[in-house]
């Protein structure tokens, strides 16, 4: 049995915080506004394997009104959503990424982004794809995610 679930995220940027994508802290001189540390690519699968399970949305577990999650690292809820993949018997074949970003230019960090999430999520970085997309005449103040998750019951190696 497969599941695909879709995630998509977007922060403005903001001037006194640092940057961090994929986990990853990226030297640029904005990091992105938000309750947590802002960061798209994380939050995008966290909702794409909570769509793919038919969880609720990322905002609504981890709703900005809590205080808990104030400042929090996004990898704690893409581990959470991990846990509730598990609970209900499914692993990820494969992650499909696209970040939507005038800047910064995200090749440079690809393969150091891929192992990172590979690493929070405990799967393989080959079965993470990235790619960065420029938004051609469309202005973005900030970094835009979207991403796909194929998840699969465990065990079905088809
Ligand atoms: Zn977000």
């Amino acid at each position: 049995m497969y599941r695909v679930g879709l995630g998509t995220d977007s922060h403005p940027f903001d001037d006194n915080k640092p940057l961090y994508l994929g986990g990853v802290r990226i030297d640029f001189p904005k990091g992105l506004a938000g309750h947590s540390d802002g960061d798209v690519i994380l939050h995008a699968i966290t909702d794409a394997i909570l769509g793919a399970i038919g969880e609720k949305d990322i905002g609504e577990i981890f709703s900005d009104k809590d205080d808990r999650w104030k400042g929090e690292r996004s990898s704690t809820f893409l581990r959470e959503a991990l846990r509730k993949m598990e609970e209900k018997g499914y692993e990820v074949c494969n992650i499909d990424c696209v970040i939507i970003a005038d800047e910064p230019k995200i090749s440079p960090y690809k393969d150091r982004i891929k192992e990172s999430i590979g690493n929070i999520m405990g799967i393989d970085s080959s079965l993470i794809s990235l790619k960065g997309k420029r938004p051609e005449g469309i202005v973005v103040e900030g970094v835009m995610c979207q991403c796909v998750v194929l998840l699969r019951t465990c065990g079905n190696e088809s």
